[in-house]
């Protein structure tokens, strides 16, 4: 039944997807557009880890979350620290969503989804699996290919390309010259 407050009117449903988003992924907008599938709102939520060294402050995160999802209501970009349930409960979400690529996911989510649970059991973790094709794809592994001069177009939305282009100092692939005499002929196909 939906949960409906005091007036009768039915309670939006919010979801809070918590992670480092170091940079945000084509498999985190995976995982976000499910969640705008089965809740009303979901709320992007930073955690701020002093212990972390990110490439993106965050600061830039935000801003290029921002930037992805550009005229997206259902979609907020937020950042927090300390016991994500507190916080979950301070922002009115019932649920937490993370996503699962593999079974090496699944120990540690099971861990901290129990723990959660047992430190707040209003609030559920909700786990969500991607297309197949982004079950490989990490944040850690978009840098390390990008720094290597790997190609990751279809891995990331293009503000982050652009984003890592920015950051490494990357120059823009540059598009490879037509010889002439083929562009000739192309002209006059
Ligand atoms: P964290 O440091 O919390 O793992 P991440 O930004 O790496 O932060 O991940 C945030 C959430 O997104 C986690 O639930 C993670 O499992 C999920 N996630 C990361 N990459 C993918 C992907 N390719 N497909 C599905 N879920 C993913």
């Amino acid at each position: 039944m939906p949960h409906r407050n005091r007036e009768g009117h039915r309670k939006r449903s919010l979801a809070v997807f918590p992670g480092s988003f170091d940079p945000i992924t084509n498999g985190h907008l995976d995982i976000i557009g499910r969640s705008l599938s089965v809740f009303d709102q979901v709320t992007i939520a930073i955690l701020v880890n002093p212990e972390k060294h990110p490439l993106f402050t965050v600061e830039e995160r935000v801003a290029i979350i921002r930037e992805a999802f550009q005229g997206e209501e259902r979609v907020q970009v937020d950042t927090f620290s300390g016991l994500l349930v507190d916080y979950a409960e301070r922002l009115g979400a019932s649920v937490i969503v993370r996503g699962l690529r593999a079974i090496s996911d699944f120990e540690f989510e099971f861990q901290m989804a129990l723990m959660n649970r047992r430190l707040n059991p209003r609030i559920e973790t909700v786990f969500m699996m991607p297309a197949e094709s982004y079950s490989y794809l990490s944040s850690r592994l978009v840098k390390e290919v990008f720094q290597l001069g790997g190609r990751v177009r279809e891995l990331v939305p293009a503000v982050v390309e652009r984003r890592l282009r920015e950051k490494y100092g990357t120059a823009p692939p540059v598009p490879v010259p037509v010889p002439a005499r083929r562009r000739a002929r192309a002209r006059r196909a």
